[in-house]
């Protein structure tokens, strides 16, 4: 048999609590109404014992005691120190406000310093490796398309927020080359001392009024010395060729390559340096038609020139060339080179003789990068440039990345800038 749930229900609570402020002020209240109550008790009592006022003066007092009583009952509002005056609250809380700020001091000059100096004191800059990492993780998920407008937009067709966003443009400066000189050892001896050795003690200085700028141990027992004017190193081959032992000469520099990317296929190979020597008032001389190379869009090619010193330094920093109706791009091109069989500088794949192809991704020679088993984990990176370059000289430079990455790997970046060293930009 169901038994239906018996229902405990909370007895209702039939005390009434009063709201905070009453309870608060009701204690005050009352005992200032006992107390004038009290007072105006012994009013009366004083005057009906005292015989010296007139009877209705007596009468006149009780009567206004009573009603002062009587008013103070129907009103305890009117009672001081209630808070239900507003006006009453409104003042305590001026004077309260009026007393704090009087307490209140200042603190002087020295008490803040201090109190700054040893909050910097506790400050920790954070570490330069950290903030390099940050802004590798930052460049990392930096997308270009998320931010960048597709379509080239022209300075007049930018809007404000494109003009604000983008960097204000640098024009680049192209770099300086000054005059050098190689020397060598006039004869294979054995026991000579090394041609810097010989440079420093018998090729003087003291009675002229330069010094070399740079002086550079080059190959084997070579250096190359810098000077600050063609002046300079003149005298410098001079000084060096009368030493018996000792062969100086002008270093030969090479000229600068420039590359002009997406010349338009209608303008002919032919007449392009009549065009540029024309439109850009260069003289014709002065350029050398190297190769042409291809360029993404098939309707656009590029081509390398070799150019003279000052030829070079204007179209790098206007970074336009013009050549019938277009402004081309104008670019450094290197001379470096990297072969993508066996991965070593200074000449291209169909030059290559070796008969091994390196991984350029885990550096293993059992594989090419096509059939490298690893190409997906980065933790497997390794070049072998740097590797093998560690392991002749006994240095400790970092291995973990593609032997092909120009942006990271120190071997390329070396040779990149030895090469630069040997191109004649003018000074
Ligand atoms: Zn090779
Ligand atoms: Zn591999
Ligand atoms: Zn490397």
């Amino acid at each position: 048999m169901l038994r239906s749930p018996v229902r405990k229900t909370k007895p209702t609570q039939t005390r009434v609590t009063p709201p905070a402020f009453v309870a608060d002020c009701a204690p005050a209240a009352n005992s200032s109404l006992q107390k004038i109550q009290e007072l105006l008790a012994k009013i009366n009592l004083a005057i009906k014992s005292s015989g010296n006022l007139r009877r209705d003066i007596k009468q006149d007092v009780c009567h206004c005691t009573k009603e002062i009583e009587t008013i103070l009952l129907s009103n305890p509002s009117m009672v001081p120190n209630t808070q239900a005056d507003p006006a009453a609250t409104t003042a305590a809380v001026r004077l309260a406000v009026r007393e704090e700020m009087a307490r209140f001091k200042p603190p002087d000059c020295d008490t803040v310093r201090q109190a700054v100096r040893e909050e910097l004191a506790k400050f920790k800059p954070p570490e330069p490796t950290s903030v390099r990492q940050a802004m590798r993780e930052e460049l990392a998920k930096f997308q270009p398309s998320a931010i960048a407008p597709k379509a080239p937009s022209s300075a007049m067709t930018r809007t404000y927020a494109e003009s604000a966003r983008a960097p204000p443009r640098k024009a680049p400066t192209p770099p300086r080359t000054l005059p050098s000189i190689i020397i060598k050892t006039s004869k294979e001896d054995p026991n000579q001392p090394s041609v810097l050795d010989q440079w420093k003690s018998k090729v003087s200085f003291r009675d002229t009024t330069f010094a070399p700028t740079k002086v550079k141990p080059i190959g084997k027992n070579a250096l190359r010395v810098d000077f600050e004017s063609p002046d300079h190193c003149a005298e410098a081959l001079k000084r060096a060729n009368a030493v018996p032992g000792l062969k100086a000469e002008e270093a030969r520099k090479r000229k600068p390559l420039i590359i002009l990317k997406g010349i338009n296929k209608d303008t002919n190979r032919e007449e392009l340096l009549d065009i540029i020597a024309q439109q850009n008032a260069v003289p014709i001389e002065g350029m050398r038609l190297c190769f042409p190379l291809k360029n993404r869009n098939e309707k656009l090619y590029n081509v390398v020139l070799e150019v003279q010193p000052t030829i070079y330094k204007k179209f790098i920093e206007s970074e336009r060339v013009n050549i019938e109706h277009q402004r081309v791009r104008a670019a450094e091109f290197s001379r470096f080179v990297q072969c993508y069989k066996c991965l070593e500088f200074g000449h291209t794949n169909n030059k290559c003789r070796a008969d091994y192809y390196p991984c350029s991704h885990c550096a293993s020679t059992a594989h090419s990068f096509a059939n490298c088993p690893n190409k997906n984990k980065s933790e497997a990176l390794k070049c072998i440039n740097c590797t093998r370059h560690n392991e002749k000289t006994g240095s400790n430079a970092g291995t973990k990345h593609s032997a092909t990455n120009s942006k990271i790997c120190p071997r390329i970046i070396h040779t990149r800038n030895i090469l630069q060293e040997t191109v004649d930009y003018g000074f």
